[in-house]
């Protein structure tokens, strides 16, 4: 069965998208730790983000780096911080999340409520700076 993720790259269910290409895509995290909190996963279904080639890790990286860079350029914040955990999703995916202090990265703290169109303006926001 597929998993969520693939149902949203495969346009089945919506996301607030902020970039792909052929092997990767990005999508605003529905319960954000912050404005701009991103999400970046493989196009290929693997679980444990540690199980993909070296190839596909490197690569990965290197795009989240280009939306972590558009997220930086769209959202104040002091630096983006990146984390993986993949305890909810059986589908590999890099956390990207503004950050201005440590705290921020706790994962426990409470969640951002935001409204569809605010989802919708932080997406266009990051989405039009991503090179
Ligand atoms: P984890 O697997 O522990 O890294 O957490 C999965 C993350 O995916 C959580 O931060 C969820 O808020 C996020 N998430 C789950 N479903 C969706 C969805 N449909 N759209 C956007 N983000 C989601």
């Amino acid at each position: 069965m597929a998993t969520i993720f693939s149902k949203i790259i495969a346009g089945d269910i919506p996301c607030y998208k902020i970039a792909e290409n052929d092997k990767f895509f990005a999508f605003l995290d529905i319960n954000p730790l912050a404005k701009g909190h991103t999400l970046v996963v493989p196009k290929q279904e693997i679980d444990y983000f540690f199980d993909l080639s070296n190839e596909d890790l490197a690569a990965m990286q290197i795009f989240a780096k280009r939306v972590a860079t558009a997220v930086k350029g769209a959202i104040p914040c002091k630096k983006v911080g990146q984390a993986v955990l993949g305890l909810q999703v059986p589908h590999a995916h890099i956390h990207l999340i503004p950050i201005k202090k440590e705290s921020d990265m706790i994962f426990s703290n409470p969640k951002l409520k935001l409204t569809d169109a605010e989802f919708c303006e932080i997406a266009k926001e990051i989405s039009s700076v991503f090179k």
